[in-house]
């Protein structure tokens, strides 16, 4: 059901950076529409609740402090073949491996500070969309 459907987070470094806006009129240029947003912080026990998938991963502490450093914003997208077509959009996770004209190639500093989150699978881009939001915050 939710093959149209995906979910992002504007990571901390991005908002610091002062590249929320450019990150979103890339997306919205791609052909995205968003269908539910937030400017919101997480604390320490929501970016580890986050990822909890990466818990045994070396780099899982590193991670959750920087994912509860400072604002994101969170947003579900949706558009056909949404959860593909934006991990296409924001590139690889290291930003050194990234290809020209995507996200993370653009703003990304880091494999650990990357600008940007995109769900890996449908599954996951309903779960990450209803960590952050309810049926009421959704258009
Ligand atoms: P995300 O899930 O945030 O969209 P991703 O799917 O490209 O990123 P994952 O493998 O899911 O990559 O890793 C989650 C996040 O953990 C990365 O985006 C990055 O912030 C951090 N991370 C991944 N690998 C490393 C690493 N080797 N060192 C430091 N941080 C890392
Ligand atoms: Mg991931």
């Amino acid at each position: 059901m939710a093959t149209n459907r995906t979910f992002t987070m504007v990571k901390p470094d991005a908002v610091e950076a002062n590249n929320t806006g450019s990150i979103l009129g890339m997306i919205t240029e791609a052909g995205f529409k968003i269908v539910a947003m937030k400017y919101t912080k997480l604390s320490a026990e929501q970016a580890g609740a986050f990822y909890e998938v990466h818990k045994e991963r070396p780099f899982y502490g590193e991670l959750v402090e920087f994912m509860s450093r400072g604002p994101i914003v969170a947003a579900i997208l949706e558009k056909d073949n949404a959860v593909e077509d934006f991990r296409k959009l924001i590139g690889a996770t290291n930003p050194a491996q990234a290809e020209d004209g995507t996200i993370r190639k653009r703003f990304a500093k880091s494999i650990g500070e990357n600008a940007v989150h995109g769900s890996d699978s449908d599954e996951n881009a309903a779960i990450e969309g209803n960590f952050f939001f309810s049926g009421l915050e959704r258009f």
